[in-house]
Formats: C-alpha cells, structure tokens, sequence
C-alpha cells in the first residue's frame, strides 16, 4: 500500500485565500490589521522566514512592518519597543524573529508581548488557555500540523497519537491540541524508552525532533497518518550514493524531515512531506493568527 500524501500547499493556499477575504472585510469596517516583526541581529535563514512572511502578508492584505535591531541591543531596549507597539493600536500582531542573542531572554521577552497581539501564540497567558482547553491564539506550527491531519478527515476522536517532541513551542500545544480533539496522546521525548513500541502502535503520528530519519519505515503502524514536522540540512546525495558538489566543490544541501520519508510512504496510510508539507501551513496559520488578533482587537475597541 502507498500513503496517500498530504501536501501543504492547497491546504494552506485555502487558509491564506479566507484570511484574505476575512482580512478585507476588517478593513471595510475601518480596522488596523497590521503585523509588526522583530528581527535582532543578522542571520540568512530569519531572513528567508521573514521574506516568506512578508509575501504572504501581501496576498492577503496584512501590513507588514519588519524592523531589524543592532545585536548589541539589550533586553530592557527591546522591551520598550515590545512597550511602544503594545501601545499602539494600528498594530495588532507582534512577532520576535527567533533566535535571539544569547544576552536576551527569549521567555521574558515572549511575556512582553500583550496576549492579544501575540499571533505566534507563546506568551504564557496564550499558553495556558491551551492548558483550560480554550485556545485563543496557538502556535503555528502545532495547528499547522492538525490543519494537515484535518485535511485528511480522518476522525481523529478516539484514536491513538503519538507525538515525538515536547517543546513548548511545538511538541507540547500539538499534544494539547490532540487531546481537546479526544484523542489519547502520548508524548515521546530524549528520554523515552523503546520508542519503536510507541510509534507502532499508533494511529497518528506526529513528529518534531530535528533527526533526520528518526522515524524509520518499521516504526508505523500499516494506514497510520504520519506528519514531519521536523527540519533538517542534509548533504545531497546521487543515486548511488554519492555526494553531489556545486560548482565550487560544496557538498550540496538538501532539506529532509524527521522521518524516512521513501520507505515511510509506503507503509503509512497518509504522510506529508518535507518540504512542501508543514512548512507552508504554518506560514498560513501566522496569517490567520494575524487576523484572528486583529479581530480580537477591533471587538475590544467596539465595546468600549
Ligand atoms: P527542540 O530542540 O526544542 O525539541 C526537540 C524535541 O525532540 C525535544 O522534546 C527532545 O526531547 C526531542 N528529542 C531529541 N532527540 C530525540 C530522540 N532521539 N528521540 C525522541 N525525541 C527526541 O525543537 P523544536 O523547536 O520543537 O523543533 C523540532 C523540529 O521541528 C526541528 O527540526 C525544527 O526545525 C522543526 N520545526 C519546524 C517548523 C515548521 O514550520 N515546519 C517550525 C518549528 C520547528
């Protein structure tokens, strides 16, 4: 049997297509939908994700207001700027480019964004609405990765899901979210103990590790739904083997997920690939995230 495969980009090709309607429409109402992203310090691959943000917020009408802050900057001058635009009312969406210099403290930083233009869903107020079972804005990433297993209409209620990863940013709200959808969620991490066992026995499979080819063909269950949500920079090889060179004698790169994807497809039921699974739902759900703040915003306006 061969997985029917999940990619991301219709999915979230329908997500950014409602977003921009919902968006337009705020708009005609006279509100502000605009998202501000805060970059310290210069690094190739924030600014590819923030390229892709800045795109993606033009499909659908969002301004996007990216700043770019020296990294010297300290932890008290990137507060009064969090300060500043949680003051002001024409933004509605807040988004710290990660890393952060190591002198920043990323979780202090992350609770100074107000809940309500928190669109990556990470300050600790957003977090813990999770934990109540009553999310309001929720890692993108992690609803990403339930958007992708909805598409399949599978039913999820019932079922067994195992998620590999448990970080706060991914692997723990992916876990809240299963079980708000009734499903019994294990969460497997470094330190679980014959992870083989748990993976096989389950009817879901989400993973967010950052191993390429942790989750081997022998690890799924036969019809499991399997989505990779991890990223890694492999060397390319041909097909013998061999490493590939560019034309100044580098190994080639190539991005792979966490699990064998050739011989994973062909024993799960439904799979997503990497790239072209996750990666695109997640940049769609910081757009409805987005909205989702500005809507929140422009009802507190209204009532007052
Ligand atoms: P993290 O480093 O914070 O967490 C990794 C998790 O994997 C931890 O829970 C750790 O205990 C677990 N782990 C490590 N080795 C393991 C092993 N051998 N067996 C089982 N569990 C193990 O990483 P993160 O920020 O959650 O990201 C995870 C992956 O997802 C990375 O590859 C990252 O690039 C990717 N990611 C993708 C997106 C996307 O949009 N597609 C977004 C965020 C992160």
């Amino acid at each position: 049997m061969s997985a029917e495969i999940i990619r991301g980009r219709p999915v979230a090709d329908r997500i950014l297509e409602q977003t921009r309607v919902d968006v337009a429409t705020l708009r005609e109402r006279g509100h502000s939908v605009r998202l501000v992203s805060i970059e310290v310090d210069e690094n190739p691959a924030v600014a590819v994700y923030t390229r892709n943000q800045r795109r993606s917020c033009e499909q659908v009408g969002i301004d996007f207001q990216g700043e770019w802050l020296p990294a010297e900057t300290t932890e008290d001058e990137l507060v009064e700027i969090l300060r500043g635009h949680n003051e002001d009312a024409a933004v509605t969406g807040i988004i710290i480019q990660r890393p952060l210099p190591e002198h920043i403290n990323e979780l202090r930083i992350q609770a100074k964004i107000h809940p309500d233009k928190d669109v990556e869903g990470m300050n600790p107020a957003n977090l813990g609405m999770m934990l109540y079972g009553r999310p309001n804005l929720v890692p993108c990433t992690a609803l990403a990765a339930i958007e992708l297993l909805a598409s399949t209409e599978l039913d999820i209620a019932g079922r067994d899901a195992v998620v590999v990863g448990h970080s706060s940013i991914v692997g723990k709200p992916v876990a809240f979210l299963l079980l708000d959808r009734f499903a019994t969620t294990t969460v497997c991490h470094i330190a679980t103990q014959n992870l083989r066992a748990k993976t096989r026995a389950a009817d879901i499979i989400i993973v967010a590790v950052g191993r390429p080819k942790l989750i081997s063909a022998d690890m799924i269950k036969p019809g499991a739904a399997v989505i990779d949500i991890g990223i890694n920079r492999v060397p390319a090889v041909d097909d013998h083997g061999q490493p590939i060179h560019d034309e100044n004698g580098r190994p080639k790169m190539r991005i792979v997920g966490d699990v064998d994807y050739e011989a994973a497809r062909e024993i799960a039921g439904f799979i997503t690939p990497v790239p072209g699974g996750v990666g695109p739902v997640t940049v769609a759900m910081l757009m409805r995230n987005t909205y989702v703040a500005a809507v929140g915003q422009a009802q507190v306006m209204s009532r007052r």
